[in-house]
């Protein structure tokens, strides 16, 4: 902070603005320094632990049907009305999540997120900002990859080893799976819609998996109860690997919003057809021990 001495002459005056200078510089910094104790301290008012993932059968790609709940965004509703819900039927799921969304409203804060890592779920990266990869240059995608994973590592909530990772928009062309494949072990897309029924073209089958390309299927508003039982059928039937797609969990009746209620028959006739879940994380690390 520099001021001009020519416009305070008096040294009482020079006083009560270096006093006012110095209040100016510090008050922000106890405030940033409380918010961030604040945000950092783990929400446990509504996450519902989940078994510990060690106590969990581990899940066996190829050699029995899997389901891998996961979320896009990292939306608030998912904290306050999905982890609840997974908590009671004992679903871990994998969050890709924007740490530049931290502290914005309608989005998860850090507390909450750590209280997610610590009933079970597993926190990722969703990029930054949601910035369209395909759409940067090598420097800004190098950047908006290296920040997510350094403020996640940062609140602790994530191992650095074996990060999954989902783009925005699905959108990934050779230039940015390059910079993908050198930080990320597996990159899920959005291939599939549950506004359509399964053929199962691009569910991942036994013996097909290609971990950066693994297909989720996005889940909306429009989705029915028929179409999700038979992604589930399919899953069954076939031993595939069924990955649905989450956003918000709420009543906005946004496409890409799902009611709790619908979100809850969902998590039961997943729990009814007897198919194992597990993270990205579990399902993958599986497959390498075999
Ligand atoms: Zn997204």
């Amino acid at each position: 902070m520099i001021m001009s001495k020519n416009r305070y002459r008096s040294s009482r005056g020079a006083i009560v603005l270096n006093a006012i200078a110095l209040a100016v510089t510090i008050l922000p910094i106890i405030s940033i320094g409380w918010w961030t104790f604040d945000m950092v301290k783990p929400d446990s008012r509504q996450t519902v632990s989940l078994q510990q993932i060690e106590a969990r059968p581990a899940p066996r790609l190829h050699e029995e049907p899997l389901v891998t709940v996961t979320f896009d965004d990292g939306w608030e509703s998912i904290y306050s009305e999905a982890a609840p819900i997974m908590g009671q039927y004992q679903i871990a799921s994998t969050q890709y999540i924007l740490p530049s969304q931290f502290n914005a409203p309608q989005y998860m804060s850090v507390g909450q997120a750590l209280s997610m890592r610590q009933a079970g779920h597993e926190i990722t990266s969703h990029t930054y900002t949601h910035a369209n990869l395909t759409k940067l240059s090598d420097k800004q995608i190098k950047e908006e990859l290296d920040t997510s994973i350094e403020v996640l590592k940062k609140f602790d909530l994530i191992d650095e080893d074996n990060l999954n990772f989902a783009a925005p928009l699905g959108a990934t062309d050779s230039r940015v799976m390059s910079h993908v494949e050198s930080r990320f072990a597996s990159t899920r897309n959005v291939m599939g819609d549950l506004g359509k029924d399964i053929s199962g073209n691009d569910m991942t089958l036994p013996g097909k998996l290609d971990r950066y390309n693994i297909t989720g299927y996005t889940v909306g508003q429009y989705t029915t109860d028929e179409q999700f039982q038979g992604a589930l059928n399919y899953a069954k039937k076939h031993n595939a690997w069924f990955i649905p797609i989450y956003h918000q969990i709420d009543d906005s009746g946004d496409k890409y919003s799902v009611t709790p209620e619908t979100f809850e028959r969902h998590m039961k006739m997943i729990k009814a057809s007897g198919i194992k879940t597990g993270t990205m994380r579990e399902v993958l690390r599986s497959e390498e021990s075999q």
